[in-house]
């Protein structure tokens, strides 16, 4: 496994495999890996001769008060991780390759990114698709894959290649959960052991209006009240729990479909954490 710690250094190595006609796939992450990034390099590998990886912890998609200084950095076992899937090529900028101290570009995408998590994270969503597009452009992939689990960013990232043609196939990774039902995610490493067993008690009420619902559409409102009571008798503080349509993201508040999705995101202690079920 080859390791890029430079644009050019990547774009080299691309250009390589580009020679013999291969079919690349790229996986940006923040690193802190789990068996939801590995699935994202499986997928990959079903589709793709070349696999490379990013690992960048975004500055720019953590607002001040977020938990920027203290997201888990684990290069080592990361490095281990990729290498014993079969991931070709990992991608480590630094901060300063990414974001030169001249860099005054901002990639915003509007509509998709005001609700959910955007209306509760200032800049998020202008972080996300800023870094995308530079990933994106910097290695060229014809496949970048992005996870369920963080459904919004999946349908901002669709938006941002077609609206600025970017030749590169979005495709969607359905979300790898623990056994409990818990969303893999970086930041459950956050979690007292406590907060660790009130966690799974998010994917189970949202489970339980997705079934709800899809047998009784028009039960959108009570489901969700219900829903927002036993989240907070679970011990959870709740950013959000709504039901959206799949393909806008446009809130759903009378008729559910088969195209709507459950969002929701808690904040346990100082963690947040976020998921969604498709009712369908
Ligand atoms: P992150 O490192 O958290 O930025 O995530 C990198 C990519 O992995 C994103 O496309 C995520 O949606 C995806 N991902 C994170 N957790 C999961 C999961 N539990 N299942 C599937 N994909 C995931």
């Amino acid at each position: 496994m080859e390791i890029a710690r430079t644009v050019a250094d990547l774009r080299r190595r691309v250009a390589d495999w580009r020679k013999g006609d291969a079919r690349v796939g790229l996986m940006p992450t923040m690193g802190a890996l789990h068996q939801g990034h590995i699935a994202l390099v499986r997928a990959a590998q079903a589709e793709c001769d070349r696999i490379a990886a990013s690992i960048f912890v975004n500055p720019k998609q953590f607002a001040p008060t977020e938990d920027l200084g203290s997201y888990p950095r684990r290069e080592a076992a990361d490095l281990e991780m990729l290498q014993s899937a079969g991931t070709d090529l990992v991608f480590i900028p630094g901060v300063g390759e990414m974001y030169p101290p001249e860099f005054t570009t901002l990639v915003q995408v509007s509509g998709l990114t005001e609700g959910l998590c955007g209306a509760h994270r200032a800049g998020h969503f202008d972080g996300v698709t800023t870094v995308v597009a530079k990933l994106l452009i910097q290695a060229l992939p014809d496949a970048a894959y992005f996870g369920e689990k963080d459904y919004q960013q999946l349908r901002v990232v669709r938006r941002l290649v077609r609206d600025l043609d970017i030749p590169v196939h979005i495709v969607g990774v359905p979300t790898v959960r623990e056994a409990d039902g818990l969303a893999l995610s970086s930041r459950n490493a956050y979690l007292s052991i406590e907060e660790r067993r009130i966690a799974p008690n998010l994917a189970r009420v949202l489970r339980s209006i997705a079934s709800a619902v899809a047998q009784q559409p028009s039960a959108v409102a009570r489901e969700l009240a219900h829903g927002v009571r036993e989240l907070r008798d679970a011990g959870f503080a709740i950013d959000y729990l709504e039901i959206r349509e799949e393909e806008t993201l446009k809130p759903v508040t009378a008729k559910a479909t088969a195209r709507s999705r459950v969002f929701g995101a808690v904040w346990l202690g100082k963690t947040r954490l976020i998921d969604n079920i498709p009712i369908g």
